[in-house]
């Protein structure tokens, strides 16, 4: 039954050493069988069927090598929009929810503002943007498997975001200058020699969306020197940030035509946004 299943894989969860075991273990059920936590709760004799239990064991084993739970699960939420995400794009997260707060914080009152995501991914920001922010977005992504779930993750919430599959350091000349109220970009920031040491659930994720280069500011330097003229006088530019970025992003907004910059810290205290208004 329901509950039996679930202790076996909360068990196995917890013996292999993931930390969240009893919250994963409910994810899984869930997944497999439909059943959430209010199921499992006041319905626990429900019997399960052998496929579902296989599946149930099957899919615990592979959390077991460290595959993301979020690919095993097929799908994730950022903000309360429901994302197809898996191999070849990157899982959004919840830090995320910093840059994008930036974003709505500016957006307030401007409905019909006309914005780009920079190196979109799954479509997270760009799909709160269009829908808690009433914004035209255009969410701009290279990876043909990362602009697949981007496409889907349109569909899948009724979104008006328009997706274009472009190289961001290359298809900014076919934006026009003056035009846009704001862009956003969680860029790759991971320093290269830094890739190999993040948790091994992380290296399941594309190289290509966490890659900033030797610096781990390859993006913002590109960024803000081909797209910020992109920027009407007033219009802004928020990205998300890695650890310790903060200073050196705010010093080259500033040489770069930036003022009203600020940073916001993220939940653990580390500076996890910035925004800048171009003057
Ligand atoms: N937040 C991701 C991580 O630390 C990195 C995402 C990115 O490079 N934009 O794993």
């Amino acid at each position: 039954m329901l509950k039996e299943v679930f202790r076996t894989c909360r068990e196995k969860l917890q013996n292999g050493g993931i930390e969240n075991s009893d919250y994963e273990a409910q994810c899984i059920v869930e997944a497999v069988t439909g059943l959430g936590r209010a199921a499992l709760i006041a319905h626990g004799d429900t019997p399960v069927t052998d496929v579902q239990k296989r599946q149930i064991i099957s899919i615990t084993e592979k959390r077991l090598t460290r595959y993301p739970l979020q690919y095993l699960l097929g799908k994730w939420s950022f903000m309360g929009f429901p994302l197809f995400v898996g191999e070849g794009v990157l899982i959004p997260r919840d830090d995320t929810e910093v840059c994008t707060g930036l974003c709505l914080d500016y957006l307030k009152g401007k409905s019909g503002a006309k914005a780009v995501d920079l190196c979109s991914g799954s479509g997270a920001i760009a799909i709160a943007l269009e829908k808690l922010g009433n914004a035209d977005v255009t969410a701009i992504e290279l990876s043909g498997e990362a602009f697949d779930f981007l496409k889907k993750n349109i569909d899948l919430n009724g979104s008006k975001v328009k997706a274009v599959k472009g190289d961001v350091l290359l298809c900014h000349g076919e934006f026009p200058g003056n035009s846009l109220d704001l862009i956003v970009s969680n860029p790759p920031y991971i320093k290269k020699d830094d890739l190999r040491t993040l948790q091994k659930e992380v290296q399941f994720e594309p190289e290509m969306a966490l890659d900033g280069g030797e610096s781990g500011f390859d993006f913002y330097e590109a960024m803000i020197r081909d797209w910020s003229g992109k920027l009407k006088p007033g219009g802004a530019f928020v990205f998300e940030l890695g650890e310790n970025q903060a200073d050196y992003v705010a010093g080259l907004m500033k040489q770069n035509g930036f003022e009203e910059i600020r940073t916001a810290p993220d939940f653990g205290g580390c500076e996890r946004a910035i925004i800048g208004i171009y003057k």
